[in-house]
């Protein structure tokens, strides 16, 4: 038998709906108009020259944005946990030791993955708000003695900025790999991967990068390439296998798999933005922004997660208080003004919301309009109507 579909059933799908949102959560942000422009052009062949000679922008654009140097910098087909995935498929073999600084959700993602492709884990913890000094992550170095030592840059689920300043030269002196994720700092913060000794790292591209979500900035130096010369067994994931990946990236030209044409052509554009700008000016204008809504959130009697050295400028972390139900709060911003601030993950859930000023959202107009809904939409959440708020 053949399945149909009633000529009403198909009207009712004519037109592709989409509600206008400003994204102030923890991502997707929304895309540069100038990134759905490109978006938006005719694929073209993954192997014609036109493209070939796209994907080497995309190649020099991504190595301002992550400063580094690196010949094996790519975007990785998938978001932001493809990279990632990436990162732990091809540097971990059964029983390599990993050591793992987990002070948030996505350390322990990390965690998760590397124990599936049979890591021998440590894993050193810090309360969801802290971050990690450079003393504790040498001491835990040198005792566990890993071949890789993963942390978050930027905890999208804590609103913590990890400082990641002297932990390359402790992988060094260990022989370690130091692998970063900057999934919520690319493009947005402070970030010198060759400065900085960072041997691998990914990112993605909702988030800092103004693009929408399809495609996860990878890059590796040396040291990690000739610890993937090295490895004794395949690869145990086809589709993420670096040194396939980049047989179409570099030189080659292999096909691998088709590209998503056309995110490339979007990440080309937020990419050429980013470049156009600025990096310092783009950290500077994530701070400026963040310092200006931090403030503002203060004033309003509001209270936030993380303490001022180690908060985040790409997100912060706002404590829900007493009295307020803070799921009915982000749904009446969403339902009633179109915009969309996150919830708490885990031990956080209930506690904090979550705003995000990521890439093209991080401007003055939109922490003017957030203030200002939390100054007069707040109190009508409260069971104590009198509160400071
Ligand atoms: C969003 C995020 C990820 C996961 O990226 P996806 O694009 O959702 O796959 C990983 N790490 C951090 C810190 C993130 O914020």
């Amino acid at each position: 038998m053949i399945y149909s579909l009633t000529k009403e059933n198909i009207a009712n799908f004519e037109n592709t709906y989409v509600p206008p949102r400003l994204l102030l959560g923890p991502g997707p942000s929304n895309a540069h108009p100038d990134v759905l422009k490109a978006l938006s052009l005719n694929p073209i062949g993954h192997l014609d020259d036109a493209y070939l000679e796209l994907m080497s922008d995309v190649q020099k654009l991504l190595r301002y944005t992550w400063q580094c140097n690196n010949r094996v910098t790519i975007p990785v087909s998938g978001t932001g946990s493809a990279a990632m995935e990436a990162s732990i498929a091809n540097f971990i073999e059964e029983g390599e030791k990993i050591l793992i600084a987990k002070k948030g959700y996505f350390g322990d993602r990390l965690v998760d993955m590397a124990s599936r492709y049979k890591a021998n884990i440590s894993v050193i913890e810090k309360e969801w708000g802290q971050a990690f000094s450079l003393e504790e992550i040498k001491y835990e170095i040198e005792k566990f003695k890993p071949t890789i030592f993963a942390i978050v840059h930027a905890e999208t689920s804590t609103g913590v900025l990890q400082p990641l300043e002297g932990i390359g030269e402790i992988c060094r002196k260990n022989n370690c790999l130091f692998l970063v994720d900057a999934v919520t700092s690319l493009g947005a913060i402070k970030l010198l991967v060759d400065d900085w000794k960072i041997d691998l790292a990914y990112s993605c591209s909702q988030k800092g990068l103004s693009c929408p979500p399809g495609l996860s900035p990878f890059t590796m130096n040396n040291r990690a390439e000739s610890k993937l010369l090295n490895r004794r067994s395949k690869v145990p994931n086809w589709y993420l296998d670096l040194s396939l990946l980049n047989k179409y990236w570099g030189s080659d030209r292999v096909y691998h798999h088709t590209a998503p044409v056309n995110m490339n052509y979007a990440i080309r554009e937020g990419l050429r933005l980013i470049a156009n700008e600025g990096l310092e000016n783009i950290w500077f204008r994530h701070q400026k922004n963040a310092e200006k809504l931090w403030n503002g959130l203060i004033e309003l009697g509001l209270e936030l997660h993380v303490p001022k050295e180690y908060r985040l400028p790409t997100l912060t972390t706002v404590k829900i208080p007493p009295g307020v139900d803070g799921e009915l709060f982000r749904n009446h911003l969403l339902k009633e003004f179109g915009i969309e601030i996150g919830n708490g993950l885990g031990s956080l859930s209930g506690k904090i919301w979550r705003v995000g000023l990521m890439g093209y959202n991080s401007c003055d107009e939109n922490v003017d309009k957030l203030l200002n809904l939390f100054d007069t939409e707040l109190k009508k959440f409260s069971i104590f109507r009198s509160a400071t708020f």
